[in-house]
């Protein structure tokens, strides 16, 4: 900043109107500020650290590793000019509730974050993927040799050598940390991978489930390949005909598979009803039961009573969203990447 100073002393900042404190002024910012982009050829994505700004998180810091150029505006005193601010920040970002002296480490530290993002800076992906917060969840308890260490020793899981059973422990204490000391990343967290199988059962009554596209969706959420049920036989051939893959069974007990004792129910209902459970409720189940999970629609919340499950929502009201478009919506809320 002194480069871009007035006067013998190279003054960049005056103090604030009405108050005593000293503020980094606009026109030595401006200039800073184009001499970057001169030099890089570049509009920079601008970002302020500031205690007033948004909390910083790894959505955020995601948007920035995507950025060609960023450059952060590092404060001092009271702060920047608020109007350079206005124009010129493309995006203020705080540290956490406390103050600090500058916004230079605040800048290191959203520079840290942002080149973890970069291909090749951590040597596996795969580790920046399970860390905290890239799926919006938290990691696992990591232990090291020694096996016993001052008495204590590390979970039998971790030293026999069972892959799947290593993941699933894994999965499990992750979940139970993420619930327990962050319940509030639940609702932004992909929590795809947290589950085992996931599938769809449409309770028909009319052939104006669109199948092929509900196959669509199931696909792109991992949910498997759909089922539909159809009570009366006419209507299960009329469907088969018109679509030979799909899974159309007479009645929920003909559901195989996951359908056993370890399958969550869950219910999804066109609009709230007594005792249903707000969407990010269902999440937190799904995320607590230790198996898989069915979501239940029905062309009609009536043929949704006599299933078993817990009654899930999406829209705190009843809409005329096309059933297909409300389970795509559905799924996305639960299981979608955030
Ligand atoms: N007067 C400002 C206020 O109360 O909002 C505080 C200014 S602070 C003393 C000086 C500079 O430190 C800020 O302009 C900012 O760049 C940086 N800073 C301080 N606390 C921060 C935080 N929690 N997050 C990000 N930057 C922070």
């Amino acid at each position: 900043m002194r480069g871009f100073g007035r006067g013998n002393y190279r003054q960049i900042d005056d103090y604030a109107f009405g108050s005593g404190g000293m503020v980094l002024a606009a026109p030595q910012l401006k200039e800073a500020l184009d001499s970057v982009k001169t030099e890089s050829g570049k509009k920079p994505y601008v970002v302020y650290p500031s205690p007033q700004g948004a909390l910083i998180s790894q959505e955020i810091i995601e948007t920035l590793a995507r950025q060609e150029h960023v450059a952060i505006i590092c404060g001092h005193y009271e702060g920047i000019d608020e109007r350079f601010v206005e124009r010129y920040v493309d995006c203020e970002i705080s540290i956490g509730d406390c103050v600090l002296t500058g916004g230079e480490i605040p800048a290191m530290l959203i520079v840290d974050a942002m080149s973890r993002l970069v291909p090749g800076a951590v040597g596996k992906i795969k580790a920046v993927i399970e860390d905290s917060f890239y799926r919006g969840m938290l990691d696992n308890p990591n232990y090291t040799r020694p096996a016993v260490w001052e008495g204590a020793g590390v979970p039998e899981v971790l030293t026999g050598g069972n892959a799947h059973e290593i993941s699933r422990w894994r999965r499990r204490e992750a979940i139970r940390r993420t619930l327990t000391r962050r319940p509030d990343l639940v609702s932004r967290a992909s929590v795809r991978e947290y589950l085992q199988g996931v599938n769809v059962a449409v309770i028909a009554e009319n052939e104006s489930v669109n199948l092929s596209g509900l196959c669509d969706i199931c696909r792109a959420y991992d949910a498997g390949r759909p089922y539909i049920i159809a009570e009366r036989k006419e209507l299960r051939e009329a469907m088969k005909r018109e679509y030979p893959g799909a899974k159309i069974i007479g009645s929920m007990k003909k559901i195989t598979g996951i359908n056993g004792e370890d399958t969550l129910t869950v219910k999804v209902a066109e609009s709230p009803s007594v005792n249903s459970l707000h969407s990010l409720e269902v999440k937190r189940k799904c995320l607590e039961h230790d198996g898989n999970v069915l979501f239940v629609f029905a062309q009609n919340d009536r043929m949704l009573e006599d299933v078993d499950g817990l009654t899930g929502y999406i829209f705190g009201e009843s809409s005329d969203i096309p059933a297909v478009a409300r389970i795509a919506v559905t799924l996305d809320r639960l299981i979608g990447k955030r």
